[in-house]
């Protein structure tokens, strides 16, 4: 039986803290996809279009990786595709009380499908997607941070 995995998160936009979790999760699942969803708490700054195709164009040399978008409950959507587990990805301390809340109701909502969690690279464990729009707001250098096609967005973004 296929094992296959989610890799959900807003991806607004993906960077290299993401894709690290996403290549690790992938030599050990069958199939991951990384599904993009909407996060009431952010407003996104890429529409889910655009944040699909930059993520599409990061993993296209992960053979076993493919990218889709959700509306709803992951819960839901993770029974509709036979996924077997949720991969996300833990970086400095902060990130825990809200990943432990989020992981027991969805403990409750689909008990077949387990969370797991992979701790960040040291490199990118104070990396987020808001601290690099941040930055890029002000014409920083986000090279080291996110992929080039991200960073040709960024700049489109706010130029
Ligand atoms: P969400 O809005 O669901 O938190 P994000 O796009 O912010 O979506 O994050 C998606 C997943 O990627 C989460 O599990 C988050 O912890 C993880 N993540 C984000 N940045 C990093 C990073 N620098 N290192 C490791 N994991 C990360």
């Amino acid at each position: 039986m296929t094992k296959l995995a989610i890799c959900p998160g807003s991806f607004d936009p993906v960077t290299y803290g993401h894709l690290d979790i996403i290549e690790r999760a992938s030599k050990v699942f069958d199939h991951i996809i990384v599904a993009v969803f909407h996060n009431d708490a952010k407003t996104p700054l890429f529409n889910t279009e655009e944040r699909m195709d930059l993520l599409k164009k990061s993993i296209a040399h992960l053979d076993n990786v493919s990218v889709d978008s959700h509306g709803g409950l992951l819960m839901d959507y993770a029974r509709e595709k036979h996924a077997c587990a949720v991969v996300r990805g833990l970086r400095a301390v902060s990130d825990f009380e809200y990943e432990l809340q989020i992981t027991s109701m969805n403990r409750k909502l689909n008990k077949d499908v387990e969370t797991f969690f992979i701790m960040s690279n040291n490199k990118y464990s104070f990396l987020s997607s808001s601290m690099v729009k941040e930055v890029a707001k002000y014409d920083a250098n986000v090279e080291d941070l996110v992929p080039p096609c991200v960073e040709t967005a960024l700049k489109q973004k706010y130029s």
